[in-house]
């Protein structure tokens, strides 16, 4: 099988993420997509919502996609993820099969600061989701796909919460509900 994997700390998830991955999944006939939501980030400096809280949000986004998964594996364990030891944890659950990491171009320009880089890319296939009508993709160790970018982020979609700014029109209405309904991201 090939499997697109796709790490975030979805905090919230929005339609942005949902857009890539559905987009993803069709560039690359893949046959499946696992989205592994971390527990902690390790270039992110703020606490991210309560596992709980995510994993939620991401089930109301990516629940009616047959073809998508969750794995909570990164959130069974201590402390940050590094992908590096999801990848071992993955290749060995998955032997058989081709795995292709994806990311966006924000992750693409980090990667460098990754841990173990160099070795991640021998590990897995990365690819990034590219801008149809603006790359950014240089290095040829990444598959690149070019595809429209739906531009949210979490981090504005934070800051419009707190400061009381309208954000419905950027997210999957059950997550908008769920978000209202447990005061999350309020100042
Ligand atoms: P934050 O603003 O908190 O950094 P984010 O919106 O970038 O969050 P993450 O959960 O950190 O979301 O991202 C998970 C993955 O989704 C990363 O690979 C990131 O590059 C990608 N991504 C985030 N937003 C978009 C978007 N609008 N379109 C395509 N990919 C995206």
């Amino acid at each position: 099988m090939k499997i697109g994997l796709f790490g975030g700390t979805f905090d919230p998830v929005h339609p942005g993420h949902v857009h890539a991955l559905v987009e993803a999944y069709i560039a690359l006939g893949l046959d499946k997509i696992i989205c592994i939501p971390a527990k902690q980030s390790p270039l992110k400096v703020d606490m991210p919502s309560s596992d709980h809280h995510r994993l939620k949000m991401l089930e109301y986004a990516v629940g009616n996609y047959d073809f998508i998964e969750i794995d909570t594996w990164e959130m069974s364990q201590k402390g940050v993820s590094y992908t590096y030891d999801t990848a071992v944890h993955l290749k060995t659950k998955y032997p058989n099969d081709t795995l292709y990491f994806l990311i966006g171009t924000d992750q693409y320009r980090s990667f460098e600061k990754w841990y173990r880089h160099d070795e991640l890319l021998k590990m897995l296939s990365f690819v990034v989701m590219d801008r149809y009508s603006d790359s950014v993709v240089q290095d040829e160790r990444f598959i690149t796909i070019s595809q429209p970018v739906l531009e949210i982020s979490s981090t504005v979609i934070r800051q419009r919460i707190r400061n009381g700014t309208e954000v419905r029109h950027q997210l999957d209405p059950e997550v908008y509900q769920y978000i209202k309904e447990n005061h999350l991201y309020e100042a």
